[in-house]
């Protein structure tokens, strides 16, 4: 897991200037690790890989992103509306949402986005308000034929996609209502460090193309591999080879693509969490030490900051900045103040020994962190900055205040303010 490329000096500079706990991000990590997923898919005519926004939505980062060769993944209607605020549009934006209110496609279709559906039933409603799409790609679910993951859930439990005949009946409804561009999408795995489950979706839906041209009569235009490739979290995991994954699904291609009628299609990716993820740190202040039947160290973060260790039990490595002379480490459960005893960062945790006022780098939490932020118990959420490639640190996300908290009160009248 990559440090900030900032000494333990600079990072305690840091926090003195802006109070803990903020999110920061090093936006030359991004980058590289953008070009390293677009590179690995060089051999591949058309490549586009989606930033999937929900990973890290914050507009400085889209843009960085955008700016290194990324397209948009969105599934709501806040997510068009921040990638229209960037001026990016038409084809360069996926709208891949599910349960989706039809303002949202009417969203989607102003900006000129792709509309991957979840089901086909959702046609229906889609062309009555938007009328029929040139493009339109429609999202699989294997069910029993693949498992997923911890993170995801088997395909056969997952609220995500269309079965096979589904699919098959969407898209020979979807030509005869005159749609001409055809996409195929499916995301079964998030977190998944195993190349080999992204090759066999591969191979997956290349024989579903195959199939769906014999029994449609439609010729995909390309294929969305879908997202969830995942970081090694743990100091003992290995990241994902994407040169390697990449020439892998070359060889599939090569096989089962390339010389025949299919031969035009073009493939995606919409992944978020190995562009952005372990390039944002929570820097976070210990405030409290206690001893009880365990010990305790409480930060000034919380899981209103940081939610996927209360929500998965997920790992996020935490180091101590300016450890200096310390014990030897100890087991520790590293909390918040929320008033929940999942708000745990970590537990039972071999840390040297903590003292109140000690910084902490919570790794790792580049995506699905503050995104995935809420208000309970009145916490407000964290502010972000950005380091440019240039060392300069850039506030792209002030912390929330009170009043932001209370904007959407309406207090009663006798309310003395
Ligand atoms: C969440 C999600 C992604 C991104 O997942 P990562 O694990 O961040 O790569 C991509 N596509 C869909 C449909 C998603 O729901």
């Amino acid at each position: 897991m990559p440090r900030p490329p900032l000494d333990d000096v600079a990072l305690e500079a840091l926090a003195q200037r802006f109070p803990t706990p903020f999110y920061l991000y090093d936006a030359a990590g991004m980058v590289r690790a953008a070009r390293r997923l677009i590179d690995a898919f060089a051999w591949a005519p058309g490549f586009r890989e989606y930033f999937a926004v929900k990973a890290t939505p914050t507009p400085a980062i889209l843009a960085l992103l955008a700016a290194a060769g990324c397209g948009m993944d969105c599934s709501s209607a806040a997510e068009l509306e921040l990638v229209r605020r960037l001026a990016i549009t038409g084809e360069s934006v996926m709208f891949s949402s599910n349960m989706t209110p039809v303002a949202e496609f009417q969203a989607a279709a102003a900006l000129g986005a792709i509309i991957n559906l979840d089901h086909p039933d959702l046609l229906a409603g889609l062309v009555a308000a938007c009328g029929v799409p040139t493009t339109l790609c429609l999202r699989y679910n294997p069910g029993a034929e693949r498992q997923g993951n911890r993170i995801i859930g088997d395909p056969a439990e997952s609220k995500f996609g269309a079965t096979r005949d589904q699919l098959l009946q969407g898209y020979r409804h979807a030509a005869a209502l005159g749609v001409r561009r055809f996409g195929l999408h499916a995301m079964l795995a998030s977190n998944e460090r195993d190349p080999a489950y992204f090759v066999a979706t591969a191979r997956m839906l290349f024989a579903l193309a195959h199939e769906i041209r014999r029994a449609c009569g439609v010729t995909l235009s390309f294929i969305n591999l879908g997202g969830g490739i995942g970081i090694p979290y743990r100091p003992d995991e290995a990241p994902v080879d994407l040169a390697a994954l990449g020439a892998a699904i070359r060889d599939a291609w090569e096989q089962q693509i390339a010389g025949t009628d299919l031969a035009g299609l073009t493939l995606a990716l919409e992944c978020g969490r190995v562009i952005t993820g372990p390039h944002g740190w929570l820097v976070t202040r210990v405030r409290h030490v206690k001893h009880t039947y365990r010990h305790y160290a409480g930060v000034d973060a919380t899981m209103a900051d940081l939610m996927r260790p209360g929500m998965y039990a997920a790992y996020h490595h935490i180091t101590l900045v300016n450890p200096g002379e310390r014990g030897a480490p100890r087991p520790v459960d590293v909390v918040g103040s929320l008033c929940e005893n999942n708000d745990k960062f970590a537990i039972q945790r071999p840390l040297p020994p903590l003292q109140p006022g000690d910084l902490l780098l919570i790794h790792d939490a580049g995506a699905h962190g503050r995104a995935m932020g809420f208000n309970y118990n009145g916490k407000l959420r964290a502010a972000e900055y950005l380091l440019a490639a240039d060392g300069a640190v850039h506030c792209i996300r002030r912390a929330e205040t009170l009043d932001d908290l209370f904007a959407t009160v309406c207090w009663p009248a006798a309310a003395p303010g």
